[in-house]
Formats: structure tokens, sequence, C-alpha cells
């Protein structure tokens, strides 16, 4: 299959704390390699401070690469992501875009939904009269299912569903290729996710998107994705085809975020293995494998020595321990 976005090394990093001997870097994104094929619904999960959003964002050229490369490939088309800049720049903002975190703060409560919607056409400078930026409004509301009196409405009138899917065709209206969802269902209720998740679903196929969904929520993931990669402390620890992670997860960290699923067997209850204690501060990292602190498999070379992401036995599935294959074995 094409590869839309590919990262290699991919690293961002911040700098923190003023004055000389104060400065700090934080690495917030570290060496990553990764392939986001098109068309694909690509899952990153991992729990807050794991660096997920701050991928999301490189991809997206709103935070700097310092480090490894990113390329975007769309036929013609090959931008360096680490360099690029100008014209390109433009067309790139065009093609990739953010559906925002928080469908309550995201949209400004003075505009309609129309003018709402409209705004990137406008900035972007992508129509040419008013008639041509409100057929292309209507026609990607539509798709999100608001019809032409919610356009005329100001977002406070509508529900936590509904802004959603507001901010979906908002971020749709450039007819972008790559959409980064941000957490895109987290402050909805369970019962409006799975409608939100539906559209997005449906827009994907309908309009041959890709999109890089991240949650912290691998439930929701489980329902969407292709293929999942997970994060931890800004390293990629092991990713794979959806149903092959589920069925058969082999980094510790990800069987402990599978355990905080509640199950719904009976007979499963109790069991399950129990992800102790915080994710370590970015800033504070511990040695050797990043997870080495919480991971009840840790050995002395685990502090030492960081373990590399390797090819695990299925296509597509791999994975960063230097244990795995030994704990597949039950004891
Ligand atoms: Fe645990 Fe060691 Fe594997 Fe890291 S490398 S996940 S500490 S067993």
């Amino acid at each position: 299959n094409d590869v839309l976005i590919r990262a290699e090394g991919l690293s961002v990093g911040f700098q923190i704390g003023k004055g000389l001997f104060n400065k700090q870097i934080l690495k917030a994104v570290d060496n990553v390699t990764v392939e986001i094929e098109k068309g694909s619904f690509f899952g990153l999960v991992g729990e807050s401070g794991s660096g997920k959003t701050t991928l999301g964002r490189a991809f997206l050229k709103a935070v700097p690469i310092t480090g490894g490369h990113a390329r975007y490939e769309d036929g013609e088309v090959s931008y360096d992501l680490a360099e690029i800049a100008g014209p390109e720049l433009k067309d790139y903002r065009k093609r990739a875009q953010l559906i925002f975190q928080d469908p309550y703060a995201a949209l400004s409560p003075r505009m309609t939904v129309r003018d709402i919607i409209a705004e990137p056409l406008e900035v972007m400078g992508l129509t040419s009269s008013r008639a041509e930026t409100d057929e292309r409004v209507r026609e990607i509301a539509a798709k999100c299912r608001l019809n032409l009196e919610h356009l005329r409405r100001f977002p406070h009138a509508f529900s936590g569903g509904q802004r959603q899917r507001i901010s979906i065709a908002r971020a749709l209206v450039s007819d972008p290729k790559f959409v980064v969802a941000d957490e895109s269902v987290a402050a909805l209720d369970v019962s409006i996710q799975a409608d939100v998740l539906n559209l997005l679903k449906e827009l994907q196929r309908d309009l041959g998107l890709t999109f890089m969904f991240i949650s912290h929520d691998l439930s929701v993931v489980a329902h969407t994705c292709d293929h999942v990669a997970v994060m931890y402390l800004g390293r990629l620890v092991e990713t794979a085809p959806t149903r092959t992670l589920f069925e058969g997860a082999k980094h510790p960290y990800t069987k402990a975020l599978f355990s905080a699923i509640p199950s719904l067997d009976p007979d499963d209850r109790g069991t399950a293995q129990k992800l102790e204690g915080e994710i370590p501060s970015p800033t504070n990292q511990p040695s050797g494998c990043k997870f080495h602190t919480r991971c009840p498999y840790a050995v002395d070379r685990c502090k030492s020595e960081e373990p590399v992401l390797e090819h695990a036995d299925a296509a597509g599935h791999e994975v960063a321990c230097h244990r795995w294959r030994e704990l597949m074995v039950p004891a």
C-alpha cells in the first residue's frame, strides 16, 4: 500500500527554563520511525505526557521538527516536513488539518456556524466569491449532517455531538487529505461518541481521507482504527494492525493499557495487571528502557540499555522490549 506520511528518527524538543544554567531540552517526541498508509485510520495511543499530541502536531507542522525526517507523499507532491516553508507550506496547510480536542472551547461563540466553517476557506483564499464559499460550506456541512438552519445559528445552541460535527466540517472544508483527530470524542458521552466515530469513518471512506486518531482510550481505538501505535515518554513502544495488537500485544506497557479496559467477561476480572505509578516527567527520564520504573518484568539490562523497535512475528507488528519473546511463554 501507498504510504502518505513516513517519519524516520523524528524528534521534537522544546527548550524549557530560562537563563544560561537552567536551560533544558524537553524531548516530547524522541526518535520515532513510523509509516502512515494512505486511506488508513491510524490510531496513536498512550497516557497524557506520552508525546502523542506533539507527534500529531509535528505532522501538521504546528510544532518544529528538531531531529530526523518526516515526508508527506501524495502523487506528484512530496514534501519534507522538517524543511517545508513558503508556498509549499501554504499548500500543505490545506492538505493537513486538525480536528480539535474540545468542541466546547474550540468554537467562537460570536460567529455563526456558517462563518465558523467558512473561515479556513477565507483565511487560505481558497474560494473567489461568497457564493462559492457558501456552496462549499453547504456541501461539507451536509456531509457532516448539518442543515441550512444549523448554519444560521451560533454554537451555543448546539449539543456536544453537534459541536463536534461543526468542528469536523471546519477541518474538512479545505478538502484535506490528512486529518489529525486529537481526543476528538473524549469530551462526549459514550452514546454520542459512537455517532461521531461512525461519522468520521463514513467521511474517511467517502472522501478518501487518511486519519491519525489520537486517544488515551484503547476501546475507542479498537472500534475505529486499522493500525495502532503505542507511545510511552516520546517513544513508540509497539505498533501493529489493530486486530493483531488486540489479540497479541507483546509490550508490557501495551498489555497494562489493555488491562485497564473493563472486561465484560466475569472470569476475566481480577486477573488484570495494573499499571502502577505515574508516567515519569519528560524532563527527568529514566535511563535504558523508559518504562523500567513501572515494568513488573524489568531486569538490570532494562535499566542500562534502551530497546529498539524490532519486527515481531506478524506483518507490521513491531515491539521495543528486551524481553518480549520470553514474556510470550506462559509461566
Ligand atoms: Fe519491561 Fe525491560 Fe521490556 Fe522495558 S525492556 S518493557 S523494562 S521488560
